[in-house]
């Protein structure tokens, strides 16, 4: 199994070698601030809200100040906005009050901000810090049960599994290797299989659509020809980017259809 698992991540190393975190950011505060708006939406969601959102608070301090009201409005796309306010208001103030006003760079101290779990912090580690980290959303727990790399169901115990398989210099870049084949090709309710490159090395080849020509119809992303999430993408990233929120509904207004999201499971 462990030999297999190897193989299938450099295998997703070559089919993805522009894998990278899929929201918008230009520091550790905003991957903080991003990474807690998506829960239980697209990483494309986010990256349509978060340009008016730094423009209007971009450091903790003036986040931290902000009037609820005024920034429940600026995050309502996002969904759950209420509570999401409420976790970033709460982070912003720490921030602030225990830490200077920087994003702490160890996963002890992250864990004590309002709204982060160790999923986002392990995120903001590998992103904006080289530390490594698994990120165990929704994407990763599906696929390596799919891979049959372990039988656990609690992300706490499928990431100690996992972590036991690659090094760890591996685990950041896998994580996104992981999540681009979820969103892309290995989706929740019908996988690509007659598309997916690494259909030879998998157990569940077949629990998708395995016609070739009907599973193309299924890619997503540059993979599918479509926009990516990210409204500024890493220069390598071989698809285009994604439309801004007003283009977006201006285009689907005029009858286009609706920018590619994740399958309906909660993205990360
Ligand atoms: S063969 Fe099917 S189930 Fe296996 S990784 Fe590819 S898309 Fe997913």
């Amino acid at each position: 199994m462990v030999r297999r698992a190897r193989r299938i991540n450099r295998e997703l190393a070559d089919v993805y070698p522009y894998a990278h975190p899929e929201l918008d950011f230009r520091n550790p505060f905003e991957l903080l601030v991003a990474t807690v708006l998506s829960a239980q939406t697209t990483d494309l969601r986010v990256n349509q809200t978060t340009p008016a959102l730094f423009a209007a608070y971009p450091t903790p301090e003036d986040m931290a100040a902000a009037v609820p009201e005024e920034l429940e409005e600026l995050i309502r796309p996002t969904g759950f906005f209420r509570m999401k306010a409420k976790s970033l208001l709460g982070l912003s103030a720490a921030l602030r009050d225990r830490f200077g006003g920087e994003v702490p760079g160890r996963l002890e101290d992250l864990v004590t901000l309002p709204g982060v779990g160790r999923k986002t912090a392990n995120v903001v580690l590998g992103n904006a810090f080289g530390v490594p980290g698994l990120t165990v959303d929704t994407h990763f727990q599906r696929l390596v049960r799919r891979w049959k790399w372990t039988e656990q169901k609690e992300p706490e115990k499928i990431e100690a599994e996992i972590a036991a398989i690659f090094p760890k210099s591996e685990w950041t870049m896998l994580s996104h290797r992981i999540i681009f084949h979820g969103r892309r090709i290995c989706h929740a309710r019908k996988p690509a299989c007659g598309a997916c490159p690494i259909a030879p090395l998998c157990p569940a080849y077949g629990e998708g659509e395995t016609d070739p020509e009907k599973a193309k119809k299924l890619l997503k992303y540059e993979k599918g020809g479509q926009p990516g999430q990210r409204l500024s993408p890493p220069p390598d990233y071989p698809g285009s980017p994604a439309r801004p929120l007003e283009a977006a509904a201006q285009r689907q207004a005029a009858g286009g259809t609706a920018d590619t999201a994740d399958s309906g499971a909660a993205a990360s």
